[in-house]
């Protein structure tokens, strides 16, 4: 097992990671931007290392800072979170060179799964089902529109090196096509340093499926259900919840199994993620996530497996907690992910908390770094804390969430609080009935005031 673990993260995430190195028994290095210096994780880890000034690029994006950090504390094993540099390649490896375990998968798989184009080929070639669209990149040479109408209208076109929901634009005509592509390919320029996009059917109403898998690296492999994230704003996710509402233990099974075998046969080392579009009773694979995601709590609290706690051990050299046939999945959760941002225009709305009261009882989680009196810094995204809560049927779940609503008060900045305590009154969403679009379509028919 590791010595010391320096977390290269912030937020809740840091603190999430830092309380399973607690409970592991490690010791723990918090590093952090000059406009984090009092926040939770630095307070609460053995030892702390200042990186850099405020801009992510400067500090919690710094590879030699935090190297140098290692070097100074001793650490031996980075972890790196969710978004920052968990999924890059590249750092997994300067880390190996300097001696260092990087707890993530194997830098290989990361990279695969980082090109788009690459994870969709692969999917395929290991049996997945993968939406249908441009078998690779569409360059100038192509005739795109050939390609296009071969899938058939409405196409979507998407950036190889997307994430975050950036570099994507619908062609719901022919007519509209070229400036899709131009559009998406700038985009992904800006934001990835890469212009190469592909198409996709774009699929009307599905859900957003995904499916938690575990690899030890030697070819074991499980898979731990999957969590519903069709609540979406801008391709971002809003509302999580496991099990879906529409999913059958037999289709959990069939395409759990696949992902599974599929990871088996990879050899993949620690958590990940397999994304799909669901509709019409078929998964259609879009991309795979390397890391821990920020909804791993409701697949923790259904299958009482500490997810956290697990890829560092298997990082370590450990094996998998659990055969397949030990995972027993309880009951329901659902997590909502409460910005500090406008509940109507979702413009961020950073500055001091002034009053804060988490909302508690049987069947509530929050994980959340903020304190009454804390500051959310401009600089970094908006979350004030993630509510999660379980109960033993859906119904009891979304009754708990009601009353921790009602609960929770955060004062002094604007939350999205209202939104969910709308959310969670509605009928659709009380039956279960939303897809990828239901909240954008919400939203724009009127305002939510809970
Ligand atoms: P990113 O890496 O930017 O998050 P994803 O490929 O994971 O991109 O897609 C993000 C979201 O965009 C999906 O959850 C879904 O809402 C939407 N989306 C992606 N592909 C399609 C598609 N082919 N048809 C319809 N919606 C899609």
């Amino acid at each position: 097992m590791f010595d010391k673990i320096l977390i290269a993260n912030r937020g809740e995430i840091a603190l999430r990671v830092l309380r399973a190195c607690k409970e592991l028994g490690i010791a723990t290095v918090a590093i952090h931007s000059t406009a984090d210096a009092d926040a939770m994780h630095v307070r609460l880890a053995d030892e702390s290392v200042c990186i850099g000034p405020p801009p992510s690029k400067d500090s919690y994006l710094n590879v030699p800072a935090l190297l140098a950090a290692c070097e100074i504390t001793g650490a031996d094993a980075v972890h790196p979170g969710y978004g920052f540099l968990s999924e890059n390649a590249r750092f997994a490896e300067i880390l190996a060179d300097h001696n260092l375990h990087f707890i993530g998968p194997k830098a290989e798989h990361i990279r695969l799964m980082g090109d788009k184009i690459e994870a969709k080929k692969t999917a395929k070639r290991l049996g997945i089902p993968v939406v249908p669209g441009s078998d690779g990149a569409v360059g100038p040479d192509d005739d795109a529109m050939a390609i296009a109408q071969a899938i058939g209208f409405p196409v979507l076109v998407k950036a190889a090196a997307g994430g975050g929901g950036r570099g994507m634009k619908v062609a719901h005509t022919a007519d509209d096509l070229a400036l899709a592509i131009s559009t998406a390919g700038n985009e992904a320029k800006a934001a990835f340093g890469d212009a190469s996009v592909y198409l996709e059917k774009y699929l009307q109403k599905p859900r957003h499926i995904e499916i938690q898998i575990l690899g030890d690296g030697r070819g074991g492999a499980i898979h731990l259900g999957e969590r519903d994230c069709s609540l979406q704003r801008r391709h971002q996710k809003v509302w999580e919840e496991s099990p879906s509402p529409v999913i059958s233990a037999e289709a959990r099974a069939r395409i759990g199994g696949i992902c599974a075998k599929a990871m088996q046969d990879m050899q993949y080392l620690g958590v990940g993620t397999i994304e799909f579009l669901y509709e019409d009773g078929e998964f259609y694979f879009i991309e795979m996530n390397t890391r821990i995601q920020v909804e791993h709590p409701v697949t923790e609290m259904i299958t009482g497996i500490d997810l956290v706690l697990e890829q560092i051990r298997i990082a370590a050299g450990g094996d998998l907690p659990v055969t397949q046939d030990e995972i027993t999945l309880n009951g329901h959760a659902i997590e909502c992910r409460v910005n500090a941002e406008n509940p109507v225009t979702f413009r961020p709305s950073p500055g001091k908390i002034a009053r804060y009261h988490p909302p508690g009882g049987l069947g509530i989680r929050i994980d959340s770094a903020v304190f009454q009196g804390y500051t959310i810094p401009p600089y970094y995204d908006s979350l004030v804390g993630k509510l999660i809560v379980h109960g033993k049927t859906r119904g009891e779940c979304l009754m708990r969430l009601r009353r921790a609503l009602d609960e929770m008060v955060v004062d002094g900045v604007e939350t999205t609080l209202p939104l969910f305590r709308a959310l969670v009154r509605e009928p659709s969403i009380i039956d279960g009935d939303y897809h990828i679009h239901w909240l954008e379509q919400y939203l724009a028919s009127g305002v939510p005031q809970g």
